[in-house]
Formats: structure tokens, sequence, C-alpha cells
């Protein structure tokens, strides 16, 4: 029995779910795999795992698995579903990919997708579980796809063998076809239970004009007229991404500045401070980090790219032009002058942002203000914001793309689907009617496209397919996925695998129609099966399983942790908000060319150019003892840097796992590698990268000037460049292996290293 508190009861009393308790409970008794749709809010993620530790699902060997796509959501609901549940957190548990408190003791287990994927290498019938629950299918994400796939033969499975387990699939739009209408997937379609959501009335507000340039000037603007004029209720701003947020809070705390009164929680102190001081300040606050204790069972499959906000669904709306709330779109008339006397209380919201910033979200604004919340796509579905009335929608997300043929990926800011407006929508109504403000006109809304496509379909799956084949699938090409990849992108998987060596390519013979084939069913080689259990990518991996040559494994382990975590230094490009700032972020500049120097060295190792650069900074770092001073001083993210400190220590379990005489471990004081170990280093990454090998044009070869200084590469007829902050900009080496190819201004290659031209 459950004991909750009163003000709990009272609170899961009013949410829609818990009216189709005895509906879901008995589709669950009497099918082996249910469907569950309902509106953000309605209360899945929260009940549904309740429900089902009430059915009696954790009271025998078996306990509750939930996935989640983003750490976030993992971590914050097991903490939420301890609290209403009156349970300790032994109990109701979480696990993402470099923590948890998972125990002996627990029922409820909260986890990213990519974990779950990792137990079911290991344990293909995941026997600890009774029932998965795969919460926010609709986003598509790949991992959750895979999971649905797999999960849909492991459950008839697991029924045969008398071992029932039950499969929940929670999605907030009723767009589940791709589950429920594919009998490549499930044979029996799963019954779907939609959970009717008490929505209020959403009032679209359609701008006139679409601002195609300064949109999130518009926004602000738009924000203070609401302010000003429209009648309490908190505000959710949806912008693309981390920096956008946070520019726009510091804009609108000037606007209207809200000052502590008689409240202790010193919730409005960073307003002044910029966001990095603040982390640092409190970091500082914090014991030194020690080195994690290697756990084998901690680590998910592969790092998930949560820095694309880029999850979407959809609903319905109502719409009602013209309507008394309607609030013009012209930005002139809304004044930037501070007004201390109408406070705006100001909160940023994303993925990355630390877990306490983001539960104040949820708890009521101070006395007298009105709530703001300036949100990525996380506030879009994972995350219900109480008291949300009014919701203001640049109609943008960002995205990473890549191209089919080169890989090349870059960051690019696109209209979203109409479906994801929709959802954002929909925010606007969950307590009172409501009223949304898209700023563009409802011709371009009318060009959106409908949905977003699943993820699996826009990026290389090498990583996926290696996965898979260690699972003993060989023809991927017959996976039940969701959705499927292209075959396009299946083969160029399975043949940068085999180049790797990490799939066997089976002989050439027979007729066309057999080679084709056999190319998309390369069996997995033993070398193949010691990658897959490497939590990096499978270039990464490769390096990895050379690594013990010549005692440069813990030259190799931090180089692939540091090309992993990515993004290691701390951004610099970006505006100076003040000429202060500017001197500030010219000096940080300099100090950082000038460490950057510093660590890429002389002679030899400087062709192992920014991958030297990495090492340097992580050896460094390290030897500092990774204190977020060291890495405010030096222009590293110390986050990042904390990041790769975990990485490595489960690198090296995992290559101890594969092969124990090598005997790794994590050294703090690790001393620069010598000259005869970083020739050997290049020629591992070498090993690894070879397929990402770019030539210098030389002389009488540059036809035309925009090959200056370019670099050919196989794939592609236009030039890429080393970028001006890489080790090697000045080297210019003949032969260069690079990491990946980003587009931004140029073609710019990250992670440049020379090559031996032989
Ligand atoms: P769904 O999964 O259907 O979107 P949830 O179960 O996440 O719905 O949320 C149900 C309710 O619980 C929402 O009203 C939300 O505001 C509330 N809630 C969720 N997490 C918290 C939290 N950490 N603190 C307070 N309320 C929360
Ligand atoms: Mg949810």
């Amino acid at each position: 029995p459950v004991d909750r508190s009163p003000e709990i009861q009272e609170a899961r009393l009013k949410l829609p779910v818990l009216a189709e308790e005895q509906v879901i409970m008995e589709a669950v008794r009497e099918n082996p795999c249910v469907v569950i749709c309902g509106e953000t809010g309605s209360g899945k993620t929260t009940q549904v795992p309740q429900f089902l530790y009430e059915a009696g699902y954790a009271s025998g060997s078996g306990i509750i698995g939930i996935t989640e796509p983003r750490r976030v959501a993992a971590v914050s609901m097991s903490h939420r579903v301890a609290k209403e549940m009156n349970l300790s957190t032994r109990v109701v548990s979480y696990q993402i990919r470099y923590e948890g408190n998972v125990t002996s003791d627990t029922k409820i287990k909260f986890m990213t997708d990519g974990v779950l994927l990792k137990e079911i290498q290991k344990d293909f019938l995941l026997q600890r579980y009774s029932v998965i629950v795969i919460d926010e299918a609709h986003e598509r994400s790949v991992y959750t796809d895979i999971l649905i796939g797999l999960l849909s033969r492991i459950v008839p499975l697991r029924n045969k063998k008398g071992m029932p387990m039950k499969l929940l699939v929670m999605s907030a739009t009723l767009r589940v076809e791709d589950f429920t209408d594919n009998t490549k997937l499930f044979r029996i379609p799963p019954p779907v239970i939609k959970v009717d959501a008490r929505q209020f009335p959403v009032t679209i507000h359609f701008n006139k004009r679409t601002p195609m340039e300064d949109y999130t000037g518009e926004v602000f603007h738009k924000i203070c007229k609401i302010h000003r004029m429209l009648p309490p209720g908190g505000i959710l701003v949806f912008l693309t991404g981390q920096a956008e947020v946070h520019s726009l809070c510091r804009r609108l705390r000037k606007a209207f500045p809200f000052r502590k009164s008689n409240t202790t929680t010193g919730e409005d102190e960073e307003a002044d401070t910029s966001e990095a001081m603040r982390k640092f300040k409190k970091a500082k606050q914090k014991k030194p980090v020690s080195l994690p204790r290697i756990d084998l069972d901690n680590y998910s499959a592969l790092p998930v790219d949560e820095g694309d906000e880029d999850r979407e669904a959809g609903i319905g709306d109502e719409e009602d032009e013209g309507s008394d709330l309607e609030i013009g779109d012209d930005p002139n008339d809304a004044e930037e002058k501070a007004d201390p006397s109408i406070p705006l209380y100001v909160l940023p919201l994303y993925s990355l942002l630390a877990p306490e910033q983001q539960a104040k979200v949820f708890r009521p604004p101070p006395p007298g203000t009105r709530l703001c919340v300036i949100a990525t796509n996380v506030a879009e579905t994972s995350l219900t914001i109480p008291g949300i009335k009014y919701v203001v929608d640049c109609g943008r997300v960002k995205k990473r793309f890549y191209d089919r043929v080169t890989g090349v990926s870059s960051f690019k800011v696109t209209w979203t689907s109409q479906a994801s407006a929709n959802q954002r929508a929909g925010r606007a109504g969950r307590t009172e009617p409501g009223h949304c403000y898209r700023l563009y006109s409802s011709a371009v809304f009318g060009d959106f496209s409908l949905f977003s496509e699943a993820e699996i379909t826009r990026r290389p799956v090498e990583d996926l397919v290696l996965q898979m084949k260690d699972l003993n699938i060989d023809k991927v090409v017959n996976f039940p996925f969701p959705t499927s990849p292209s075959a396009e992108a299946l083969v160029a998987a399975e043949q940068l695998l085999v180049s790797l060596g990490a799939l066997k390519e089976p002989p050439r013979t027979g007729r066309v129609k057999d080679i084709e084939q056999a190319r998309l069913s390369c069996p997995i080689t033993p070398l193949g099966r010691a990658m897959a259990s490497f939590p990096v990518a499978p270039r990464y991996a490769k390096i990895l399983a050379l690594g013990k040559q010549q005692d440069c494994l813990p030259y190799v382990i931090a180089v692939v942790a540091a090309m992993t975590v990515r993004e290691i230094f701390e951004d610099l490009d970006r505006p100076a908000g003040s000429e202060d700032e500017s001197s500030k972020l010219n000096q940080r500049r300099a100090r950082l060319t000038q460490m950057r120097r510093l660590w890429a060295g002389q002679g030899a190792s400087l062709l192992l150019g920014d991958l030297m650069v990495m090492l340097g900074a992580v050896g460094a770092c390290e030897f500092a003892g990774c204190t977020p001073k060291f890495c405010e001083d030096n222009g590293l993210r110390y986050k990042a840097m904390v990041e790769i400190r975990r990485l490595r220590g489960q690198l090296t379990n995992a290559v101890n796992a594969v092969c124990p005489e090598v005997g790794a471990f994590v050294n703090p004081k690790m001393t620069p590698p010598t000259e005869h170990q970083v020739v050997c280093l290049r020629q591992i990454v070498l090993a690894g990268l070879g397929d990402h090998l770019a030539r210098r044009v030389q002389g009488e070869e540059i036809l035309d000037p925009k090959w200056k200084n370019g670099y050919k590469t196989p794939l592609m007829d236009e030039p890429v460049f080393i970028h001006p902050s890489s080790a090697l900009f000045k080297t210019l080496p003949e032969f260069v292996v690079y990491q990946e190819i980003m587009e931004t201004t140029k073609m710019y290659m990250k992670g440049v290293s020379a090559v031996e031209a032989e």
C-alpha cells in the first residue's frame, strides 16, 4: 500500500490519467503490449508507474522500468514519483549515462533509452523487469525506435518462456500508426488507450508579418506587451537554443527588474550575474570531485546528443483571430525602459541546465510577480510547467543536419512542424483558457511540414548497426524499425564498419541481387564485438581497440573521451553584451590561444594537432584536480571536463573488460606522451579516421582562388578548411585526418591531426 500525503493525493485526482487507471490496468493485464496516448501534463509519466506498482508489477522478482529520451526527464521524474509515493530514492531510482541511484531495493527505475539498450546487450530477455514503459515515444528518438523494435520481439519470447513481461508505449500525440499499424512490428495491433485531457481552449494569434532576422527582438517586444497589458498568468516562450535563452533572460530582467523583498530563497540572485559565473561559484562550494568508482553496469550505448533540441509532436488547436486579447505585432510601441513596478520572474529552461535550476519552474513564483519561462524544445512535451496562460512561439527549432553522402553536419535553425507548433500552443491551456502568440503569419504556418521526420531517417547509423550486429541481428534491413533508415544509410554504415574491421565482408560471388543482399548482412567480427562494448562511436571504438600498443592506452582513452564529449573549449566566438564584457572576452581569447599553443607542443607532438591540444588540456586539467577555477582560467568548459573524467573511467573499465591483461587505470598525473608515442598515436588515430582523410590542394592545382589553403576530400567537390583556432592552422600539413566537418561560414574540419605522406 502506498501512503501518499493529502496534498499529493489531491493533486493526483486532478490528473486526467487517473480516471483511466482501471481501463489502463485492465488492458495491460489482457495484452502484452499497450499504447497510451495523452496530452502533455495529463499525468502519464508520473502516474502510470504508480499504477503498475500498486497493481503488483514490482512485488515479485521483476521491477518496473521506464525509459526517457532525455536525462533531465529520467532524473526529475524519478524524484517526483518517489516524492508522490512517499518512498525513498532507494526504491524509486534513476540511471543515466554517468550516474544513478539504483539499489538492490529499487522497484521503479527511470532510465535513458540508451541505458536500457545497453542492458539488452547483456541480457536480451531483460529478466530483471516485469514491465517496460517506453515514454515520449512520439519524439521518435533513435533509441526509442530501436527499443520498440527489440521489445516487439523480447515480449513474445518472454511469454513463450513462461516469464511474462509487459510493454507500455506512451505518447503525447495521437500519431501512433507507425507503432500500431505496422505488422512487421506487432503482428496483432496493440490496443490504444486515449486519455482525455481537460485541455482548455487556446486562442491562436498569428503575426501579420513574419520577422526573418531579429525574431528574438520580436519575442522580447511581445513579452513586454503581454506583461504590461494582459491579465495575470504565466508566460512560456519557445526559442531555439541556450544562447538565445540566456540573452533574452538578461534583457527581460533588465526591463522588469525583480528585487528580493522578504524572500530568503535567493531565487533572483543570478539576475545580474552571468550564468557561467554563477555555475562556477556554485561548483566552487562543492567538495572536489573525486574519480568515480568504476561500475560496469554504468554506461549507455552511445552518447545521446542532447544539444539537439529537435523533438516534435502534435495536438489539435482552436483558432480565433481577432479576439480582444489581440495585441498586435508592431514592435515599436513596447518600451525597453526598466520598470520595477511590475516585476517579472524570469527563468531559463533547457536540457543542459542543472536540475536544481530546472526544478524552479515547478515552484510558484514569488508573490506579486509573473512567471516567465524562456525555454527550448524541452518544454514542448517533456516537462509540464504549471500556471502557463500565454505561449510565445518563435516558430523555429534548431536541428543538426547531416549530408547524406558526405556526412558533413551543421546546426541550422529551421521552421518547426505544424504538429510541433500545436503542441507548443497547447502548453497555454493546461489550467485555464489561454493564448498563443505565433510570431509568424498563418500563411507561413500553412507552409510548415505537418510532422517532423523520425530522427533515425536523418542521421548516419553506423553506431546503431554495430550495436544491432552485436545483438546478432545480422540482417539489419529486416529489423522491425517503426520507421526504417534508408537503404543508402544502411549500406554506408555496413561499408564503414567493414573498413574498420568490425564486420566481415562476405565473399563476392553470385548474382548482383545476392551481392546487394550480402552487403547488408555482413557478420560481426571479434574486433567488432570488442568495439561494440565501448560506449563511443565506431571510429573512436576502433582507435580504442588499437590503443594498447606502445603503452599508448592512457593517451588514447583521454583523446577518445575528449573527442566524444565534444566542445571542450568555451565558446568565445559569442558577441559581447557590453564594452566591459568585450575586453574580458578578448583577454580570454588571447589566453586560450596561448594555452592551445602550449598544449599542442612542438615538433612531433604538434603534428598530432588538435588531438594533442585535447590531450594537453585533459592532462593539465586533471593535474590541477579538474577544478572549476582551472577551467575558467583556461577557457575550458567545466561541465565537459567533468564528463571527460567520467568517460575516461568508463572507457578504462571497458578496455579492461575486453583485455584484462593490459591493466589500464586512470592516472590523474599523466605525463605527456614521448615523441615515439606521439608517432604511434598518429598511426592509431589514422586507423580509426581513415575515411576522414583530406589532402591539401597545392600550387598549380589551385585554379580557382576558393581553393587557396583548401583541402580536398574524396567525397566532396568543394574545398574544406582548417579552422583558424586549430593547432594546425599555420602548419597546413599535406595530409590530415579530421573528426568531423561542420559547415558554418565555410566547411571546416574539426579535430584535425596530420598524417604521414607515404
Ligand atoms: P505527462 O507525462 O502526461 O506529460 P506528467 O506525469 O509529467 O504528465 O505530469 C503530471 C503533472 O505533474 C503535471 O501537472 C506537472 O506539472 C506535475 N509535475 C511533474 N513533475 C513535477 C515536479 N517535479 N514538481 C511538481 N509538479 C510536477
Ligand atoms: Mg511525460
